[in-house]
């Protein structure tokens, strides 16, 4: 199939708002696709290339940009084909065959192939929302059940797969998919509220829990042999000892846990989530670390149990058979339809220095990623104010407006503003246009992607971690930053400070 097919409906499914509608659309594309296309265009379609993250900067997409083909002939096969040659291009001159590569690829695409492959490499048209979308555009274009299709894609780990296995060989493919031992199974995600009476308004009677700042697990046991797996699903047994001997320990044949492990100080306080992640750099002293800091695992969750699977149980039994299980290490928990005692839960979580709470809808089964509102995490919003350093020119939807902001916090020790990141999240048409004449009006400099202002506008910026990064001199870096508001009331010297960011990421001493 051409990729303009591909592209048409990529731009017809981001065009309505009909959840049914974009469903049928993707149903009739995956029927049109051999087998092969199926496992690239559901992962195009996701917003990934099959050959994940390619590594090609602005810089080279635009070395390669040639004017467009008249009309369309490049197959989805070939794309695949020269993305894997890009990636496999190595050692010397490999820089100038990448190059090449590319442009033969833009060459032979028309305009908006050309937009959908330049938004495709550098990662913006991901899309999570498509993800439930997709798997039910897969059931309908293979007749199988969208819960068996779920159910494979969580145990798989992978929809494209799944997607292919589908439509290839039908419900039988998907048998292959099922709970397995040391098969990691695809981690249940949550939605946010901005409050309790939120997240017990959407769920009616919850199981609320502490929300840990610390790292995902989920360990599989069997008899002595115990694996545990990250977020993103690799091996990190190497690097948990102590959680591994204390799995082991538990009385039970085979199981299969979830949980979060953090480092705790001495007294039980957290410590911020940069440091519990030292705990999985490479190359480690095992052993010195684990004296230094010790890990901690608290399970909130049993997914597999003596040869029994409890996926499909209610949240409430697999966490009543998870306390039988694991006394010592549960999530501290309480269950509650009453905004004011969760509200005095989620004081209590702040106050031991956690992130928040999650709320949990007691009769929900397990189910990968975060469909539905069965788990609902509330945090107290972290924003700060910063200033708009320089904006990079946007392309794709967002050409001639400036769009990716650097964004930097007031310096009060050395003078200026240290840069903690750029984003462009969170941008409506009407900043976009407002930014860009604002920032013409306060330019100094540029170069061809960058436009260097005076730093006088404010902005308040939301993210969820500040993280160390050799990236930017400041050493620190926002993570998932993303705009909430111009701040017009506020000058530049009300920005919030760098030492106020330190302070909050825990590189610095509060009392300091
Ligand atoms: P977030 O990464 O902010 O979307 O929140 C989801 C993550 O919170 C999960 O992947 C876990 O790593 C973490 N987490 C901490 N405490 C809990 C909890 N009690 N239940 C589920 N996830 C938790």
């Amino acid at each position: 199939m051409l990729l303009d097919s591909v592209v048409e409906i990529s731009r017809r499914v981001a065009d309505t708002s009909k959840r049914l509608e974009k469903i049928g659309l993707l149903a009739r594309l995956i029927r049109q696709l051999s087998p092969e296309e199926i496992e690239i265009v559901v992962q195009f379609l996701a917003g990934q290339a099959r050959q994940g993250r390619i590594g090609i900067g602005y810089a080279a997409l635009r070395d390669a940009s040639t004017s467009p083909a008249a009309s369309p002939t490049l197959e989805i096969l070939d794309v695949d084909r020269i993305l894997q040659n890009v990636t496999e291009a190595g050692g010397s001159g490999s820089q100038r065959r990448r190059l090449e590569l590319l442009q033969t690829m833009f060459a032979r695409a028309t305009e908006r192939e050309q937009q959908f492959l330049t938004g495709l490499l550098m990662g913006e048209l991901r899309q999570g929302a498509l993800e439930g979308i997709m798997l039910e555009a897969v059931a309908k274009a293979s007749g199988i059940s969208s819960e068996r299709v779920r159910r494979a894609a969580m145990l798989a780990g992978d929809i494209a797969r799944v997607a292919r296995a589908a439509l290839e060989t039908g419900e039988a493919g998907l048998t292959q998919y099922d709970v397995q031992l040391f098969r990691p199974i695809q981690p249940m995600l949550a939605q946010s509220a901005d409050d309790i009476p939120e997240a017990l308004a959407s769920i009616g009677e919850a199981a609320l829990e502490y929300k840990l700042d610390g790292a995902r697990v989920q360990v599989h046991k069997s008899g002595d042999d115990v694996v545990v797996y990250s977020r993103s699903l690799k091996d990190v047994t190497p690097a948990l000892p102590e959680v591994v001997e204390l799995v082991r320990a538990l009385p039970a044949k085979d199981l299969i846990l979830d949980g979060e492990v953090i480092s705790l100080l001495p007294g039980g306080r957290p410590q911020p989530f940069q440091i519990t992640m030292r705990r999985f750099g490479r190359k480690l002293d095992v052993e010195r670390m684990r004296q230094e800091l010790p890990m901690t695992p608290f399970w909130f969750d049993l997914l597999y149990l003596n040869g029994g699977r409890l996926l499909d149980e209610t949240q409430a039994r697999r966490f009543t058979a998870l306390s039988e299980l694991a006394p010592d290490s549960l999530i501290p928990h309480m269950v509650t339809g009453d905004a004011a005692a969760g509200d005095e839960f989620m004081e209590q979580a702040l106050a031991r220095g956690h992130e928040g709470v999650m709320a949990k809808a007691i009769d929900a089964k397990y189910a990968a990623g975060a469909r539905g509102q069965s788990w609902v995490k509330v945090k107290r919003a972290r924003t700060l104010d910063l200033v708009i350093l320089a904006a990079e020119w946007g392309h794709g939807r967002r050409k001639g407006w400036l769009s990716n902001l650097h964004l930097g916090a007031r310096d009060t020790e050395k003078g200026g503003f240290a840069m903690l990141g750029k984003t462009f999240k969170g941008l409506t048409d009407e900043m976009l246009e407002w930014q860009t004449h604002e920032l013409l009006k306060l330019e100094i400099g540029r170069d061809s992607y960058t436009v260097h202002v005076e730093p006088k506008l404010v902005v308040e910026i939301a993210f969820n971690e500040i993280q160390a990064s050799p990236r930017y001199a400041s050493g620190l870096a926002l993570r998932f930053a993303r705009v909430k508001r111009y701040r017009p009331d506020k000058t530049a010297a009300e920005a919030d400070t760098f030492e106020m960011v330190q302070r909050l990421s825990g590189m610095k001493d509060a009392a300091s």
